[in-house]
């Protein structure tokens, strides 16, 4: 049976052209400063946020941890959406390396607003700790893969900086969210002070993330990187890969939201399914399944049964996620798919 797998974006697989660059790379022993590869990726991603310097890790997590730990240490409080991938899909990192607590705040639409953030720092007194982070994350994994405001990005930016704070972006969407949006990436990035990026979702890289900000900034990152057991050697191999998905996958993903509308408009039209956040934006689609049809979990039993993977987040709550590895032709038969559950 053809299986069509919607389950995330980092199910890729490398496609033949991105292996024979990867095949062909200069390597060098990047520990060292010395991969050629790795150097022209940390340069080109660097210029694409506008930024002076980049450094290449191994995931987006790693990124986002290093980054929390260049802005922030033991003492220190960061603020985020409470749905935030940093503070919930990571481990509880925050706290783990980098001694940082979190206050994670809940907002409607899952996005944090400058008004959710009126209050939140903390009095310059010894019984508190010390607000010293935000961390936004555009596009908005579990708002729905919403892009974030870039007028809200604004106004909280200036808010945090006026008081100090720094600003983390977790852009491990962030192309999505230029291609969706139309806004240049080093247009958000002029928002933040760091920003990770992540080549192993719908950019298609089999591995890789970077993080950029100032030339501080990175070599800060460089030797959190060590601690965290992310130096690498010959990564060329897998920075190759990188290059490739930013040099030639960035203009179809907006493929992967035009075929995110066609299960997004399925969900609409059916009853017993509701889209989580109203209309989605890219390439993630979030939806609640109302009891009556059952559980997130059955209802996925129900479509792998049909070839067609998604994933239950929550008891009710499914995402499906398009990405290069699903064609148009795949989201019509996971439309299909989606209606023949409700009406059986
Ligand atoms: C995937 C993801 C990350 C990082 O994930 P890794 O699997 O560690 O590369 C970070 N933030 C968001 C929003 C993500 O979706």
């Amino acid at each position: 049976m053809r299986v069509s797998d919607f389950r995330s974006d980092t199910v890729t697989k490398p496609s033949a052209a991105m292996r024979q660059a990867m095949s062909e790379a200069e390597v060098g022993d990047d520990v060292l400063g010395e991969d050629p590869t790795i150097n022209a990726l940390e340069q080109k991603t660097a210029a694409l946020l506008g930024k002076e310097a980049a450094l290449f890790v191994p995931t987006g997590t790693m990124g986002n941890q290093i980054a929390i730990g260049v802005h922030a240490g033991p003492g220190d409080e960061l603020l985020c959406a409470s749905t935030s991938h940093v503070y919930v899909w990571e481990g509880g990192g925050i706290a783990r390396l980098s001694g940082v607590t979190t206050r994670p705040i809940d907002t409607p639409n899952m996005m944090l607003n400058r008004e959710v953030l009126e209050g939140k720092i903390r009095p310059d007194d010894g019984h508190y700790v010390r607000t010293r982070l935000v961390t936004l994350e555009n596009t908005h994994n579990r708002g729905g893969g919403k892009v974030h405001p870039i007028d809200d990005v604004r106004a909280i930016s200036a808010w945090a900086r006026g008081h100090g704070i720094a600003m983390h972006l977790d852009g491990a969407r962030l192309m999505n969210a230029v291609v969706a949006s139309g806004i240049a990436a080093d247009v958000w990035a002029k928002e933040f002070d760091t920003i990770s990026l992540c080549f192993s979702k719908g950019l298609g890289a089999p591995v890789g993330s970077a993080i950029v900000g100032t030339v501080e900034h990175i070599r800060k990152a460089h030797r959190l990187r060590k601690v965290f057991g992310g130096g690498m050697r010959q990564a060329g191999i897998i920075a190759a890969g990188a290059l490739f998905a930013l040099e030639k996958n960035v203009p179809r993903l907006a493929d992967d939201h035009a075929n995110a509308q066609i299960i997004a408009q399925a969900i609409e039209e059916t009853d017993g399914f509701q889209l989580e956040s109203g209309t989605v934006e890219t390439n993630l689609v979030w939806f609640q399944v109302d009891p009556r049809i059952g559980t997130a979990a059955e209802v996925v039993a129900k479509l792998r049964e049909r070839g067609i993977l998604m994933i239950a987040i929550g008891p009710q709550a499914v995402r499906a996620c398009t990405h290069l590895d699903v064609s148009t032709d795949d989201c019509v038969r996971a439309a299909d798919a989606l209606r023949s559950i409700a009406q059986h």
